[in-house]
């Protein structure tokens, strides 16, 4: 915006153009945007980080220490969603404040395109890691449609509290069915199953569904709502 501002100043007074030069160069440029959020964007899909700053976003698919081992994301570094889901998120980041003003949301996936999937499909297809990952062939998982987030909750100095397993752990520990029984056997603390229900409460209050089997994924709908009411992002 400020950028310009300052041009058409410069176009309609030639003679300021060395104090204008100096000004601009004070003002950080944001980091280009990638082709593929260019591409969420003009499909009116929302940014998270430009619809709320105090949201912490890390996209876990950017960095290899994901459940594949690979880096799947080597041009998208933005969390996006369907205006509909972005709206109950900007709702439960109200609530968690309300409850909780030290806490905020770390993202660590959101929207992800199809072909993104389809990478991921290949790099765990044939392996134990498989039923872990929608096939594109049978149209993708609610990532796909931008109205699924994985999410956590965090101090305000970036720390993810502790939730009994990593984001993206691949086990029973990760299921929120039997937590009572994990805090039990010493599996997962009290301190955790806490952060948990806190999470979860603040998410469902504000619109989303959970999955049994990953306490860090929600969704917005079901798979068939989703298919009649939402588009795959290809
Ligand atoms: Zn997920």
């Amino acid at each position: 915006m400020m950028c310009t501002q300052v041009q058409q100043h410069q176009e309609a007074n030639d003679d300021t153009i060395s104090e204008i030069s100096e000004i601009v160069s004070q003002v950080p440029l944001p980091p280009e945007k990638s082709n593929m959020a260019k591409q969420l964007d003009s499909l009116g899909y929302l940014n998270i980080a430009e619809q709320d700053s105090t949201i912490m976003v890390s996209l876990m698919y950017t960095r290899a220490d994901n459940f594949t081992g690979k880096v799947l994301y080597t041009e998208l570094q933005e969390a996006y969603l369907h205006p509909d889901a972005m709206r109950c998120l900007l709702k439960a980041q109200k609530l968690l404040k309300e409850r909780r003003p030290d806490l905020t949301f770390a993202v660590f996936d959101a929207a992800r395109p199809m072909r993104v999937q389809q990478v991921m499909w290949d790099a765990v297809k044939g392996t134990s890691k498989q039923n872990y990952v929608s096939n594109p062939a049978h149209g993708g998982g609610m990532h796909n449609y931008g109205v699924a987030v994985d999410i956590t909750l965090a101090t305000l100095e970036g720390d993810t509290l502790p939730m009994g397993t990593k984001i993206d752990h691949l086990g029973r520990e990760a299921n929120i069915s039997n937590e009572a029984t994990l805090v039990k056997q010493g599996k997962m603390t009290q301190e955790a199953l806490e952060n948990r229900l806190l999470l979860r409460e603040v998410m469902k209050e504000a619109g989303f569904k959970t999955l049994p089997s990953e306490w860090w994924h929600f969704n917005l709908v079901s798979r068939n709502e989703a298919r009649q009411r939402y588009k795959v992002i290809k």
